[in-house]
């Protein structure tokens, strides 16, 4: 047994107890990143960390995360650390200021050891589109481990590190939790401050994170929520111990979930999985209800999602135009036009390049009211309709996905002509800003597959709460050292 292997929980109780140090705790982190075989780094941060570890020798019992190693998804703004978001068009910028949750995490007396790839400027769902080309799956290297957030869902689903920071726009961080055997938990839209995070949409980005534990995820939100003068969208929201809601039996029980969606999962070991934990829960006090969701709302989601978050991507990344920031081209452009179309050729890939298509198409004066307008109205139908569910139900609960992990050569980021809302449903969650919760619920194959919580905005404790009862029932905490055999 290595102390890497377990959760934060209880690394930070060995710490306390001295039977490991912070030291030997970077060691094998960075020892792991060495070998690693997924493809889920960008660049290290090897000398800064060992140095941070050596001077940590105590460690209180109120320091949860100090002398905790972890990594980052290459989409956070890391002081003297080249962040390229895996793209090759900020290939070689190095930011001069951490995002807010980095700086966050340092004051705790976490040790950010390595950024991670993700899928491009974190548009994509496969972990195949960054510059570093594709990232795989542990569990089994011919997979994906899903994206956008791919190289931190790595990167924990192997012990490199007990927990990594991604992001999550659409699903970016839940369903690669569910493909990975991890918890992803990406809370209520404004809670925690977005500075530093490159923005691909903002009505839609969340900073989210992937750990072992239910109880590890909402230590880490503690950590993380409140208000910040730097980002004006954080919310001035009450914070809370968001653990104690584990302790206490769980006084929300009403359950909703769509039986469409269900019914849309050919899997039939993850349909049986999802009713018989609905059994469980019923067994347990809660009560499970079908919701029926009106299907042109649900058909609605990807198209809807696509114009939102396209549209708002093509106008941040404007900015990514080889002036500022990453790399250059040529010399030979002789206007400043000529320069920048020059600099963005070489920057993008063809996925972004597409996505800004669909963005720039939707944005210009004479399709905005068809295109981006009417997506916007369909969003307010879409939260309204949502809004009218948690009238009546505490959670929505769902599959994460209608498989377990797809294989490389089946996955593609294209525009789906014939969309399925069964990929999509996630990104419920991004369009209301509600809290939502990824966790392990079986295996097939020796593969992971997992449940997915979407609770009421602000109401995180009580995700939490189903969360750990849900963790409780299926005994699947920390499961990655397990199936995977790590020595
Ligand atoms: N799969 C979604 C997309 O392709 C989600 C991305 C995200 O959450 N960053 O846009």
């Amino acid at each position: 047994m290595n102390y890497l292997d377990l959760t934060v929980a209880e690394i930070h109780s060995a710490l306390v107890e001295k039977k490991v140090t912070a030291l030997e705790l970077v060691k094998t982190c960075i020892d792991r990143i060495k070998n690693d075989k997924n493809n889920s780094y960008e660049a290290t941060n090897f000398d800064e960390a060992l140095k941070l570890a050596s001077s940590i020798d105590d460690v209180q019992p109120n320091e949860f995360f100090k002398g905790i190693p972890y990594v980052a998804k290459d989409n956070y703004s890391t002081k003297d650390i080249e962040t390229t978001a895996s793209s090759n068009i900020l290939q070689g910028y190095v930011p001069t200021f951490d995002a807010e949750v980095i700086n966050k995490l340092k004051k705790a007396g976490a040790i950010l050891v390595a950024k991670t790839t993700l899928d491009e400027l974190a548009m994509g769902g496969t972990g195949l589109s960054g510059h570093k080309g594709p990232t795989s799956n542990p569990y089994d290297d011919t997979r994906i481990i899903g994206g956008s957030s791919c190289g931190s869902c790595a990167a924990v689903a192997k012990c490199d590190a007990p927990f990594a920071l991604g992001s999550d726009t659409g699903d970016s961080v839940r369903k690669p939790a569910g493909y990975g055997g991890l918890v992803g938990m990406k809370p209520t839209w404004g809670r925690i401050s977005r500075f530093g995070l490159f923005p691909f949409a903002p009505s839609l980005d969340t900073i989210a994170y992937f750990t072992r534990s239910v109880k590890d995820s909402a230590m880490l939100t503690n950590l993380l929520v409140g208000h910040d003068d730097k980002d004006m969208s954080t919310s001035l929201h009450k914070t809370e111990d968001f653990s104690e809601y584990l302790k206490k039996d769980n006084e929300k029980k009403n359950i909703g979930y769509f039986k469409s969606v269900i019914d849309a999962v050919k899997d039939q070991t993850i349909v049986n999985h999802f009713y018989h934990m609905i059994e469980l829960l019923k067994k347990q006090g809660y009560v499970v209800k079908n919701y029926e969701f009106p299907s042109d709302l649900l058909n609605a989601l990807y198209p809807v999602y696509m114009v939102i978050s396209c549209s708002e991507a093509t106008s941040n990344d404007a900015n990514l135009d080889g002036i500022k920031f990453g790399i250059k081209p040529s010399g030979k452009a002789k206007t400043w036009e000529e320069y920048m179309m020059e600099a963005r050729t070489k920057g993008f890939s063809p996925l972004i390049k597409r996505r800004f298509v669909i963005g720039s198409f939707s944005l210009l004066a004479e399709n905005q009211e068809e295109l981006f307008r009417r997506a916007q109205k369909a969003r307010r139908l879409i939260v309204d309709q949502m809004n009218k569910f948690f009238e009546t139900n505490d959670y929505l609960l769902l599959p994460v996905a209608k498989s377990v992990a797809p294989l490389i050569k089946d996955s593609s980021d294209r525009w789906n002509p014939n969309p399925n809302f069964v990929d999509n449903h996630l990104g419920i969650a991004n369009l209301g800003g509600y809290p939502s919760l990824s966790l392990p619920l079986g295996y097939e194959d020796k593969l992971p597959f997992g449940i997915n919580i979407t609770g009421r905005q602000f109401e995180e404790g009580h995700v939490f709460a189903l969360g750990q009862d849900i963790e409780n029932i299926t005994g699947l905490k920390n499961t990655s050292t397990l199936k995977r055999g790590i020595k």
